[in-house]
């Protein structure tokens, strides 16, 4: 790995949030500044699933501006005023992005690092990038009978995630790569990776140009191939050149666009043996920590190829 520095990595991969393409939002007219970034430390270790860091900010779901509300539609407006947003200095809480699912999990205050829990937990229900390089953690407090806030800024808090879903995410999210890789390898013409969304309910790579149905055995056959191999899965940072030099796929929407300075560093996965991509997400160490992968469908659209995947076990 590079030696850089955690700032330059931050800005590297920062989330692009609607707000920053749009005409200005309410949110603009509250000084949110004040706040700094949200460091995201699953892009540095994505094997942290406790971590002890400091809270920055506490606010009622009601209190965010409106283009941070609205990224919790899931909760009803009548609803607003018991749930709460939690904004620490570090997380290790995945926000949702890049067609993974955001971590769910558990924060509760300590007297110190390492020294036991005590007082208030906050049960976290959903993780988003919100405006200014924050990571919003959406939950409620438990045990709040009175109604008092049990955090405040400056509060030590101990993370912990729920690591059966980061670690299905994790998986599905691997197997979305291998789908990609297996693909590649096939050296189907014209064929170009766009995107993916790699969903437990729904998971699927899609391509520019067209795949015909009768590949499916055999990208389902390589995808196996990788599993049985246990390719190793390495983040690496690379430079902007590397990336267009070394990746075999450069999907839309990742930030590798220039005019942010030649010292930026992209985060790269490597699937080692098999190839590259500019990626965000979290992964598993190997690819036989995947197991099966079923392909299950290959659509057509619009000079477009959609491949449905899924986990077998
Ligand atoms: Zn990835």
């Amino acid at each position: 790995m590079r030696k850089t520095t955690l700032q330059s990595l931050t800005l590297s991969f920062r989330y692009h949030h609607p707000c920053h393409h749009s005409r200005p939002q309410p949110c603009y007219r509250i000084n949110m500044t004040k706040f700094p970034p949200t460091i995201a430390l699953y892009q540095t270790n994505e094997d942290l699933w406790t971590h002890c860091t400091t809270v920055v900010a506490v606010r009622q779901l009601s209190q965010l501006p409106e283009c941070d509300r609205s990224l919790f539609k899931q909760v009803g407006e009548a609803e607003h005023d018991k749930h709460w947003v939690v904004t620490t200095t570090e997380t290790i809480f995945y926000a949702q992005g890049g067609g993974q699912p955001y971590d769910t999990g558990v924060m509760h205050t300590t007297l110190a690092e390492g020294e036991g829990v005590s007082g208030a937990r906050f049960l976290i229900s959903a993780v988003r990038h919100g405006s200014h390089g924050q990571i919003l953690h959406l939950g409620r407090f438990e045990s709040q009978g009175d109604g008092t806030v049990a955090f405040t800024p400056g509060s030590l808090v101990r993370q912990a995630l729920d690591g059966e879903r980061r670690g299905l995410n994790s998986r599905i999210h691997t197997g979305g790569h291998l789908v990609g890789l297996a693909v590649h390898s096939l050296q189907i013409p014209g064929v170009t990776e766009l995107k993916a969304q790699h969903y437990p309910e729904l998971s699927f790579v899609d391509f520019r140009g067209t795949i015909a149905s009768a590949h499916r055995e055999a990208i389902e056959t390589r995808v196996n191939e990788f599993v049985q191999r246990a390719l190793p899965v390495t983040v690496h940072w690379w430079t902007r050149q590397e990336v267009r030099d070394k990746c075999k796929a450069v999907p839309e929407g990742i930030p590798v666009a220039p005019g942010n300075g030649d010292e930026e560093m992209v985060r790269v996965v490597d699937i080692e043996g098999a190839g590259a991509y500019p990626c965000g997400g979290t992964h598993v160490p190997d690819a036989s920590h995947v197991g099966r992968v079923a392909v299950k469908k290959i659509s057509r659209s619009k000079g477009n190829s959609k491949i449905s995947y899924k986990l077998v076990v």
